[in-house]
């Protein structure tokens, strides 16, 4: 445990005097707006992450919505593939995959998940962009909060509220569109004839946007973010995160531009509060690593922009590990990253694989309540309803025959075709050719072939029940 970064856990309840200078009377953080290569990064990043959201919805493919989780059919189409309830093991080992990716990613980089891509940072800020373009700049705005109602404040409250709610409507349209055709959706949406389920739904989601990005921001990243709790146990000493470089930074103090400040005492920072007030936890981190950083790295584009005023060297506040902030050097490769990316790579082939090998045809058999029965034969006869679905996004030919069922044979439709997706229930019977059974249950098996693809196949088993004294 010696080589985990002790996380700082900040009182909240008692503001420094620092973090006052972050917030206003109300306790509500007004952020400072700021510019640099890692708010580009950011803009970049989320920017993709908001074109592949609102977009990916609208684009067809093969003639229907290119990605839909159908709920009403229970299959998941994603561009020319479609995914069952029984393809859903693949669907839990992407979702394991890509848990030990966040993990490799954290022990790497820290929470530049949470900074970067994490949608609620990604819609907060779109939210704070909002605020400022409607309200003003920081000083703006805590102006605007302490004033009385006016018409002026009226106004731009009304208008960073519509461009919330807007956001929040779009937001909670498109997340239902992925789990009902879109298109309709919209169109019922707009003519107001909208009812029911998705009418719920999509409030629901417009709600949870406004809510938690235009209200709760950073509170849900410290209080009710998961990640945020367990993160820092992933942390070692060469993970990186946004520090600030305590041995380069003190003493810190005001100083006029062109003062010897190291004949003075005085280390690099000059005490601005840049970082503090540019920062959407409110946090100041020069206290050290605390639970309340997202690592957005807002702090380090505005030391870098008063490092530049100055005439000093950038990176007082920048992406390092426990290691160079004692003066060591990181180690960038280490058994616990390179066995989360040792794991990440085979898991990554084993689903390759299983996509790969994948059966596009689909059998289930149940057996009916009917234990056994006579035919006009007077041979032994159970009946079976037998499921198949054409996986495939083309008709197919199939054939059905009994498999490891020596001494049975079938009676019913062994020869038929499905459409594209479709899925059959085929009742057919089987029949016992001894007399005597020497066991009164014995395994069956049913096999669906593709006509054209011998390779193309599925096998499922039941039980054939008899009587054993006839
Ligand atoms: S922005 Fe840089 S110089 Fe200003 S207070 Fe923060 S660490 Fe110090
Ligand atoms: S301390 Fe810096 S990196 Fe952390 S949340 Fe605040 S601004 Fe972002």
């Amino acid at each position: 445990m010696s080589d985990r970064i002790p996380v700082q856990i900040v009182e909240i309840a008692e503001p420094s005097p620092v973090k006052k200078k972050a917030a206003s009377s109300d306790g509500h953080i007004h952020t400072r707006s700021f510019t640099g290569l890692f708010r580009n990064l950011r803009i970049g990043g989320a920017g993709f992450l908001f074109l592949l959201f609102f977009g990916t919805v609208w684009l067809n493919w093969g003639g229907r919505q290119a990605v839909l989780w159908d709920l009403a059919e229970s299959k998941f189409h994603i561009f020319g593939a479609t995914f069952w309830p029984q393809d859903f093991i693949l669907l839990s080992a992407l979702l394991i995959i890509c848990a030990f990716g966040l993990f490799a990613i954290t022990v790497f980089a820290g929470r530049i998940w949470c900074g970067y891509t994490c949608p609620q940072s990604a819609w907060t800020w779109v939210f704070m962009w909002c605020e400022k373009v409607t309200e003003g700049e920081r000083n703006q705005r805590i102006k605007l909060d302490a004033a009385p109602w006016t018409l002026n404040k009226l106004a731009r409250r009304s208008a960073k509220h519509t461009l919330w709610l807007t956001i929040s409507v779009l937001t909670g349209l498109t997340f239902v569109g992925y789990f009902t055709p879109i298109r309709p959706l919209a169109e019922e949406l707009f003519t107001l004839q909208l009812g029911g389920v998705s009418l719920f739904w999509i409030l629901f989601f417009t709600g949870a946007t406004y809510i938690n990005a235009g209200w709760l921001r950073e509170a849900v990243c410290m209080h009710m973010c998961p990640y945020a709790r367990f993160q820092s146990v992933m942390f070692d000493k060469d993970t990186l995160t946004v520090a600030y470089d305590p041995r380069r930074g003190e003493s810190r103090g005001a100083r006029k531009k062109d003062v010897d400040h190291k004949a003075k005492g005085l280390g690099d920072c000059i005490d601005c509060h840049m970082c503090v007030q540019v920062c959407p936890t409110g946090i100041d981190i020069r206290d050290g690593l605390q639970m309340e950083c997202i690592g957005c790295a807002a702090c380090i584009d505005a030391c870098d922009s008063i490092m530049d005023k100055m005439g000093y060297d950038r990176g007082l506040i920048g992406y390092k590990s426990e290691h160079t902030l004692q003066g060591g050097k990181t180690h960038w490769l280490r058994p616990r990253f390179l066995g989360y990316c040792t794991v990440l790579v085979v898991m990554i082939g084993a689903l390759m694989m299983a996509l790969n090998q994948r059966p596009m045809v689909s059998l289930d058999v149940s057996k009916d309540r009917g234990l056994f029965r006579e035919n006009n034969l007077g041979q032994i006869e159970n009946i079976y309803t037998l499921k198949v679905i054409n996986k495939t996004q083309q008709r197919q030919q199939y054939r059905l025959r009994l498999v490891d069922s020596e001494g049975f044979v079938l009676h019913g439709q062994t020869e038929f075709s499905l459409a594209p997706g479709e899925i059959s229930d085929l009742p057919v019977s089987v029949a016992m050719l001894a007399d005597r059974p020497d066991s009164s249950s014995k395994e069956i098996g049913f096999e669906i072939v593709d006509r054209d693809e011998p390779g193309v196949y599925s096998i499922a088993r039941s039980r054939f029940v008899a009587p054993l004294n006839r």
